[in-house]
């Protein structure tokens, strides 16, 4: 689904992202770790093709495709979406009319929309006085209803009160693995997912099949998620650093 080879990002003239080294098979769900100021979105936002981003070195693969120089519209037409960490308000313009332009063609939006509580909020501004939760589940829909392939998700659970987190993960589950009460049923192929996690909390959600730590702009190591998650939970991101796992 997604490879990513030798990848290396300048921002306003500083390298902020030093040869990455990341894949996501189609199907499978990955997990990226990191300290505050590691790359995370800055990965994310590259892989995305927002502008400001300067591939130095490398490339980024979807789908078998050479997507390093595309703009951003044509790899959203390819099937990768975006949910940042930050979004903008977006003052006159109602998510209804966001949702209608942007949707795919078989998707049932109304479904959606019931399914994250968001009935209320069509005819608002898109994100204007919503609160951490609400802005969140906006997001989601929003991307739901492009029907990515790859979802991008950048700390969906950040800001997010118990309520809402157990709602957006469940959204994300269905999204991610078909059937939210469907034990032992993991893959939905041609669904992917790569999303970062400061707490691991999304992982009681979602299924992850791998995880990488990011630190200082590069991959310090990769491995079961559960695992490097205890390590962090353990030692802190400083250890990480320190002992530079093998890659896994
Ligand atoms: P993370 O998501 O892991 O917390 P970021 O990707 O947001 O980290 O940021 C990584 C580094 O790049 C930080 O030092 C940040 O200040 C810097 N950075 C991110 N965006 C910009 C920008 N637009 N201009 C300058 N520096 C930036
Ligand atoms: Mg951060
Ligand atoms: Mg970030």
């Amino acid at each position: 689904m997604l490879e990513i080879e030798n990848l290396s990002v300048e921002v306003g003239g500083r390298r902020i992202l030093k040869n990455i080294n990341l894949k996501v098979e189609s199907g499978y769900t990955n997990v990226l770790f990191g300290p505050n100021g590691a790359g995370k979105s800055a990965l994310l936002m590259t892989i995305m093709g927002f502008t400001g981003y300067n591939i130095v070195e490398g490339n980024i693969y979807f789908k078998g495709e050479d997507i390093t120089d595309l703009p951003l519209n044509e790899r959203a037409s390819k099937g990768l979406g975006i949910m940042t960490q930050r979004p903008p308000n977006m003052v006159g313009v109602k998510l209804r009319d966001l949702l209608e332009v942007t949707a795919g063609e078989k998707v049932n939006i109304d479904a959606l929309v019931h399914e994250l509580n968001m009935d209320s909020f069509l005819d608002r501004d898109i994100n204007v006085g919503f609160s951490g939760g609400e802005i969140k589940r906006s997001e989601l829909l929003q991307l739901a209803a492009q029907e990515p392939s790859l979802y991008l998700l950048d700390e969906p659970e950040s800001g997010v009160d118990l309520v809402n987190i157990s709602q957006i993960g469940g959204m994300i589950r269905k999204l991610l693995h078909g059937e939210m009460k469907c034990a032992g049923k993991r893959r939905k192929e041609g669904h992917s997912g790569l999303i970062i996690t400061h707490t691991g909390q999304i992982m009681d959600y979602v299924e992850a099949d791998k995880g990488y730590i990011l630190c200082n702009g590069t991959i310090m190591c990769s491995g079961n998620p559960r695992e490097l998650l205890g390590e962090i939970k353990e030692h802190g991101y400083e250890e990480c650093i320190k002992c530079k796992v093998t890659q896994s």
